[in-house]
């Protein structure tokens, strides 16, 4: 059996057309790439279309008939027109499916017009039209398209290229013919594979970067961001909330007696605690916050746009959801809290000092409680 799917399970990737299978992540992939090629891709076609428009010049001295001469240069210039208005609509391009269409329009314009000039030429070198045929199918398959439209305009061209020669050139060897279909067929099957290989190594290569830089922030036991991560994400939301003026709280938590748990139970149980208590709690704040494993046992909790009377009672409920969790052997867990709010004229260091001396209350208070100011 033909093998469709790569090994990843997760973002499958097609072993024919090298895109993804899933469409959203397609989509997401293809529009990310295209704003990096974007002016390089407005160029690219610019330059073409001039190009294939400077070919009105032979086509003037290899034609003697008036019609065919105004017929090629309209059509010529029907293909510039079609090109120039792509290179000013593409700046607001939204979406693939709307790229893929102004693309391929473009290049089964181009395609058109220059079966057309074959067809019309009273004696083309038929060599020569077809290193311009492959010239072209090269130039198209450097620009980004998806797999479908490029297999369709390599397919027309071919198509059409074969047609032309032998409907409007029937006095051209039949060895010549076959040999330029043979010649055409090759470079595009080579540059059609060479492009599917490429892109899937590049969607290869993306998953992989993903999955890294997630990686480079996750804590790998509990799945929290990381002290890193979260200490950028403090810094933004500390700018963020004195721009807009607009309230930030942190909460900071440690495991009572943490100690205890692991002699009692062992390093196992208290990884297990701590891995279930952490879901936990991340069901319980919104999409917007954000928690952070500080070190060891201790977590912090950015709440964004968050006074602290609300975050104090978030902490409450947090305090409690922890006390009743289901931690496995381990049958008591409980945690102390400090709960502070930006003030002005706080550093990162004066919010971050004084939320840990608040937790240190907590503690000596007697533990599983919240202490906010
Ligand atoms: P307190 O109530 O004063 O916080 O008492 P405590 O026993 O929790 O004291 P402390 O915070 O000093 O101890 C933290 C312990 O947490 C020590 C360390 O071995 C344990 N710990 C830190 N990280 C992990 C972890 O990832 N897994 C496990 N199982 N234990 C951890
Ligand atoms: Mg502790
Ligand atoms: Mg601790």
């Amino acid at each position: 059996m033909f093998r469709l799917r790569t090994r990843d399970p997760i973002n499958p990737i097609s072993l024919i057309s090298g895109e993804f299978i899933n469409r959203g992540r397609e989509e997401t992939y293809f529009m990310t790439q295209l704003k990096q090629q974007l002016s390089a891709i407005r160029i690219t076609i610019l330059v073409l279309g001039a190009l294939f428009l400077a070919f009105a010049v032979p086509d003037f001295l290899s034609n003697d008939g008036s019609f065919v001469r105004f017929s090629l240069l309209a059509g010529r210039l029907a293909v510039f027109a079609i090109v120039l208005t792509t290179f000013f609509l593409l700046k607001h391009i939204r979406n693939r499916r709307m790229y893929v269409l102004m693309i391929t329009v473009c290049e089964a314009s181009v395609v058109a017009v220059f079966l057309y000039a074959t067809a019309s030429y009273e004696q083309p070198k038929i060599m020569l039209q077809a290193f311009s045929a492959i010239l072209l199918i090269i130039a198209f398959n450097m620009i980004m398209n998806s797999f479908l439209m490029i297999i369709s305009v390599n397919a027309a061209m071919l198509i059409g290229f074969a047609l032309v020669t032998r409907l409007f050139h029937e006095d051209t060897p039949q060895l010549d013919r076959i040999a330029v279909i043979v010649y055409l067929l090759v470079t595009m099957g080579l540059s059609i594979i060479a492009y599917s290989r490429t892109e899937r190594l590049k969607r290869r290569q993306s998953v992989i970067l993903e999955q890294l830089e997630s990686l480079s922030v996750t804590d790998a036991l509990t799945r929290c961001f990381n002290r890193m991560k979260f200490n950028d994400e403090l810094h933004s939301e500390i700018e963020r909330s004195r721009r807009y003026g607009v309230p930030m709280s942190l909460v900071l938590y440690d495991y009572d007696y943490f100690k205890t748990i692991n002699d009692q139970f062992g390093h196992p149980a208290g990884d297990l605690v701590l891995i279930r208590t952490s879901r936990l709690v991340r069901q319980s704040i919104r999409t917007v916050d954000i928690l952070g494993r500080w070190g060891g046992e201790e977590f912090m909790l950015l709440l964004p746009d968050t006074p602290l009377g609300p975050a104090t009672d978030l902490a409450g409920r947090i305090k409690d959801k922890i006390a009743g969790c289901d931690c496995g052997p381990v049958e008591q867990v409980t945690c102390s809290f400090g709960v502070t709010e930006l003030r002005d004229g706080d550093t990162m260091e004066s919010i971050l000092q004084r939320v840990d001396d608040l937790l240190y209350i907590a503690k000596q208070q007697g533990r599983n409680q919240v202490v906010s100011g």
